[in-house]
């Protein structure tokens, strides 16, 4: 009889700590939506970030780094954030927070002063990389994803003609998307006590007129709608797989939901 060891498991990858930022600048976009700038010195990574990449943000800041002699000590519970513009110059990121209701991001970001800290993940991850040759986009998107659909439209060439469908809470929500590249969003506005989120960004889905050949789309937006405004598409559309880029970015109910939910399941 031979004895066979067992391998020992596969070392578990080390996450980089997260880097302390300092809040430098807080501006209402919306009365639902503030942007909070922070700066640091390790942020050069994030000149990097492609267009809808992520980052995480970690709460409460005090709590890190852990004090000295704790080498084991886990990190802060996170939330998912956009990257959604970097000065490489001022080392200055900007990030929009939408003020949902409770959370500890959205509360978070609902009290903070100048000079509060803010730990940010060493670097950007994801993003949409641009097709090659890409003609025709369709944006679909709700409050949440507004600074990623931002940063994609900056990275179209110019010749792209965009259809963006933003789902918002009230006309107060409307904004520039990005102040570079001009575009002309078709803005849903929730009903007052709207059963389910997304709900309208569905129903402009599933009447999307014809869109040309070789259209390709980009859909960030609650989970469960995502995922009804994908199947829609695929099943009555037609449309090939390979040209849809889907995201959840959050679940209704769900705390801290994943940031690497592309629908695919
Ligand atoms: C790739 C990616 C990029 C993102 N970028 C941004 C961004 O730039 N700006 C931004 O504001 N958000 C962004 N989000 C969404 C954000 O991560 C979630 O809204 C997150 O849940 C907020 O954390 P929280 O601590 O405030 O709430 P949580 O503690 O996670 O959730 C508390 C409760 O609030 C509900 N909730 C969460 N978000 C919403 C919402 N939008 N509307 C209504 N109810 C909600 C949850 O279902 C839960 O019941 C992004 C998500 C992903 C995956």
């Amino acid at each position: 009889m031979s004895i066979t060891q067992a391998s020992p498991p596969p070392a578990k990858k080390q996450r980089p700590p997260p880097q302390s930022t300092v809040v430098t600048a807080i501006e209402k976009v919306t009365p639902l939506v503030t942007r909070i700038s922070v700066t640091g010195p390790d942020l050069a990574p994030f000149a990097q970030a492609k267009p809808g990449a992520h980052m995480k943000l970690f709460f409460p800041a005090g709590v890190w780094p852990p004090p000295e002699g704790v080498t084991n000590a886990p990190r802060p519970p996170s939330r998912t954030y956009t990257p959604r513009r970097f000065d490489a110059e001022k080392s200055r990121l900007e990030i929009e927070f939408v003020m949902h209701g409770a959370g500890i991001a959205s509360d978070w970001a609902a009290k903070a002063v100048v000079g509060d800290r803010l730990l940010v993940s060493a670097g950007p991850g994801g993003g949409y990389p641009v097709p090659e040759g890409i003609s025709n986009l369709v944006i679909i998107a709700d409050d949440t994803a507004l600074p990623a659909a931002g940063m994609v439209i900056e990275a179209l060439p110019h010749t792209c003609h965009v259809n963006v469908i933003c789902e918002i809470e009230n006309a107060g929500e409307e904004r520039v998307l990005s102040p570079i590249v001009a575009s002309k969003p078709q803005w849903l506005h929730r009903a007052p006590g709207a059963a389910k989120p997304a709900s309208l960004l569905q129903a402009a889905a599933a009447s999307l007129s014809e869109q040309p050949v070789g259209t390709y789309y980009w859909i960030a937006c609650e989970a469960a709608a995502m995922r009804s405004i994908r199947d829609n598409l695929f099943a009555r559309a037609g449309v090939d797989r390979k040209r849809v880029h889907t995201r959840g970015y959050w679940k209704y109910g769900d705390t801290n939901y994943p940031d690497h939910d592309y629908g695919e399941d």
